[in-house]
């Protein structure tokens, strides 16, 4: 992986700079969650401190505001301490590099033809007047998109601050003795958990597992789930997983109501809550039961306090799971905290990533 040490001269270098500003924004047009902001500032100062001339790109997905960076302006602005300047397309990039009055922020990437296609075209154009490319959006490591890729191809390529700090990190948890290592699994998603549990049976001492994920486990060990929620591919995915292999440890009760498991019971929150006072490490993913309604959030909140109070490294990642963890005032309690949610999880699957 290059990184800024590999660049002689940032000095009025241009630099296209892909960041992650998918942020949750309310019906009001105010950034919800700007943690994933905040995480972009550290390159973003390291550049502009060296002199380089930075435009960013990004994409965003609320519907709030349609789709569009335009109204968030001003609190980029605030969150990030710079004045971010406006382009609307990326056939506006080049001129605005020639006459460049500091950073911009181009229009959401997603709303110009072939991005998510990852095409030469859009990277081709996109490259136009740029010495480098910077890669900071770990969130979309995992995506063959043309802002993540292909845009490799045309411009010399390096990793920003906050891809160092998460590979370091991720690659940390996967390097790090199993002796009382501990992967906590819970949330939906099969597809997206289950690689990870294949991958880690043999780097920790046990996977404790929560959520829909083990609605899904207990479904293909064949027992009667009800009317829970369960993963339709779930029963494909945990092919070749020994389910009655002891480091999966599945909640000993739930709490079930009206006919569904929507959380772990008092004796599963119980004995997790022992693994977790001894543990050295801690890797959670995914809320413990639907822990939205407060009457099914006492697997997941206790979770997170246990791991808080407990001398373990923890890291953690995921969007629900870290803003459940953030709504009740434990984030930093974490040592870790990953921006990327599918990335995280494709990274400890032991994926190949495109963004890497
Ligand atoms: P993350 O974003 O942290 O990776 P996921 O997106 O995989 O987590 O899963 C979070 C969702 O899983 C939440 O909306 C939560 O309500 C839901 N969930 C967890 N356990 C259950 C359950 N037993 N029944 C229904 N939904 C659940
Ligand atoms: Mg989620």
């Amino acid at each position: 992986m290059k990184t800024f040490q590999d660049i002689v001269n940032l000095k009025d270098k241009k630099v296209l700079l892909r960041v992650d500003f998918d942020v949750p924004v309310s019906d009001r047009g105010k950034i919800e969650e700007s943690f994933r902001i905040r995480k972009q500032k550290e390159t973003l100062d390291y550049l502009i401190g060296h002199g380089s001339k930075v435009i960013m790109v990004a994409h965003i997905s609320d519907q709030s505001v349609d789709q569009s960076f335009a109204a968030l302006i001003p609190q980029l602005h605030i969150l990030l301490g710079y004045e971010v300047n406006f382009i609307k397309s990326v056939d506006e990039i080049e001129q605005y590099l020639q006459n460049y009055s500091g950073p911009a922020l181009l229009e959401n990437i997603r709303q110009f033809k072939g991005e998510t296609e990852n095409t030469k075209e859009l990277a081709s154009s996109l490259s136009k007047g740029f010495d480098i490319y910077v890669y900071n959006a770990f969130a979309v490591c995992h995506r063959h998109h043309t802002s993540v890729s292909a845009i490799t191809k045309f411009l010399p390529s390096y990793a920003g601050l906050l891809i160092e700090e998460e590979v370091f990190k991720l690659q940390n948890t996967i390097n790090v003795s199993k002796n009382g290592k501990f992967l906590i699994m819970g949330g939906a998603k099969a597809s997206t958990k289950i690689p990870v549990i294949k991958n880690f049976l043999d780097k920790a001492d046990k996977i404790l597992i929560g959520g829909v994920i083990a609605n899904d486990i207990l479904k293909a060990k064949g027992q009667d789930v009800g009317d829970s929620i369960v993963d339709e591919k779930a029963l494909e995915l945990l092919a070749g997983l020994d389910l009655s292999n002891p480091q999966l440890m599945m909640p000993k009760d739930y709490n079930i109501f009206q006919n569904r498991i929507l959380d772990i019971g008092q004796e599963a929150i119980k004995e997790f809550s022992e693994i977790i006072r001894n543990a050295k490490m801690i890797i959670w993913n995914g809320p413990m039961g639907m822990f939205e309604n407060p009457q099914f959030a006492q697997g997941t909140e206790k979770n997170a306090q246990d791991i808080s109070d407990s001398s373990a490294v923890k890291i953690v990642g995921g969007g629900d799971t870290v803003s459940a963890i953030d709504k009740i005032g434990l984030i930093g309690k974490f040592d870790f905290v990953s921006t990327g949610g599918g990335a995280m999880l494709a990274f400890l699957a032991g994926e190949k990533l495109p963004g890497l």
